[in-house]
């Protein structure tokens, strides 16, 4: 397999997490008497634009089906982060009633509402129906497609090109990335801002969140390597900032590069630390896998434990990075009975591969478990603050390491 961005031939392994079926692929009872679909989950690095990224396995469009689960407004912690950036990009970019937005995966329109609300034209792009259909109900014109350069060149054509593009959380997901880097350029205004927000692959390896790892995740972003991509594409990154989002993320500000604006200090600043920090480094990514197999082998001695003390455990929050742990861990419903979750669209279904059942926060009302494991761990604290009422119970988080949380 070449490298997604530069073609080199990618010899190096990050990490190995096995098979796994899709993430998001949640059962039906019905589908419990069906065939599972395995796919490898294998993530390489290229030793010369450091992309990091998922081996070749399948076609998105397999993936990304109808039955696609996650309705972004479920966070509320999600909802008030959409909300602030508005907020703050409209006015740092005074954008009006003249000026034309595009989200790239809008996904049920939690944050663009934001911009509808504020009198400014907007478009979003989401290929998933369900979601796409909870964003039209909120005012949003929707194009239920994948972006790359040639939808970009088509709204170009017979829309416009906008003021600022807004990609959150699918930089990260796109197969071909250079031709959704080349997108973003045709949808630009000469003028035009784009920003990206994605998890920083410098968070992810310090602190060992390699459950955020799969197979719609194509790739694992560092500034030095977004960089190299935005440059290739005729685009440059002028601004970037930290957030603390999905466990530490980036957000880049692009222009096309002939833009006027100067960079901002910080970008240099990020460049280096990234440096610093040896991102740039072989024996950084050949370390990875150790580190992960101990978070992974804790936690299953952890729940071997509990089993043996006869203390009951629950897990709360049936995300996709709670799947890629369940699945390189083996747990099942021996050891994990129930996973809690908000989400309706999630309730009364199985995890993919590890079949545990996904029920209602309110059974936590009968069983008052002696532990909840917390598998979004990004969102430990709002979870923790929700279960509150909870006051027998210790919350538990599992990576970077095992914590319980005081
Ligand atoms: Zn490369």
């Amino acid at each position: 397999m070449k490298c997604r961005h530069c073609q080199t031939e990618l010899i190096h392994t990050f990490i190995d997490l096995g098979y796994a079926p899709p993430s998001n692929a949640y059962l039906t009872v019905e589908q419990l008497k069906q065939p599972e679909v395995y796919f490898p989950l294998k993530v390489k690095v290229c030793e010369q634009c450091w992309l990091v990224q998922t081996e070749d396995y399948a076609q998105a469009d397999d993936l990304f089906n109808a039955d696609y689960a996650y309705f972004s407004s479920t966070s509320s912690s999600w909802l008030t982060h959409a909300k602030c950036y508005s907020e703050s990009i409209i006015e740092r970019l005074e954008l009006g009633s003249k000026s034309y937005v595009i989200e790239v995966a809008s996904n049920d329109g939690y944050l663009l509402k934001n911009f509808v609300a504020a009198g400014i034209p907007c478009l979003g792009i989401e290929p998933t129906t369900g979601t796409a259909a909870a964003a039209e109900q909120l005012g949003i014109p929707v194009l239920r497609e994948f972006f790359g350069e040639t939808l970009a060149k088509q709204i170009a054509e017979t829309k416009q090109q906008a003021d600022l593009i807004i990609g959150n959380n699918v930089f990260a997901h796109v197969p071909d990335i250079n031709d959704f880097t080349r997108g973003l350029r045709a949808a630009l205004k000469p003028e035009g801002t784009v920003t990206l927000e994605f998890p920083h692959l410098m968070q992810l390896i310090q602190q060992v969140q390699f459950d955020t790892i799969y197979h719609e995740h194509f790739s694992y972003l560092s500034l030095f390597t977004v960089n190299k991509i935005f440059a290739a594409a005729g685009l440059r990154i002028w601004d970037v900032e930290t957030l603390p989002t999905h466990g530490g993320s980036l957000r880049i500000y692009g222009c096309h590069a002939q833009d006027s604006r100067k960079n901002s200090e910080s970008v240099n600043n990020m460049l280096s630390l990234e440096l610093q920090n040896e991102l740039q480094t072989l024996v950084t990514y050949q370390q990875f896998q150790q580190r992960a197999d101990k978070a992974k082998n804790d936690l299953l001695a952890f729940l071997l434990e509990q089993k043996h003390l006869g203390k009951s455990v629950v897990a709360y929050g049936a995300a996709a990075k709670g799947n890629t742990l369940l699945n390189y861990a083996g747990v099942k419903p021996d050891l994990l009975p129930v996973i809690c979750d908000a989400a309706l669209s999630k309730q009364g279904k199985f995890m993919p591969g590890s079949h545990i059942p996904i029920l209602a926060p309110e059974i936590l009302h009968q069983r008052s478990p002696d532990y909840v494991l917390i598998l979004p761990w990004n969102i430990k604290t709002e979870v923790k603050n929700q279960l509150a009422w909870l006051t027998q119970t210790t919350f538990v988080t599992a990576i970077p390491n095992l914590e319980i949380l005081t």
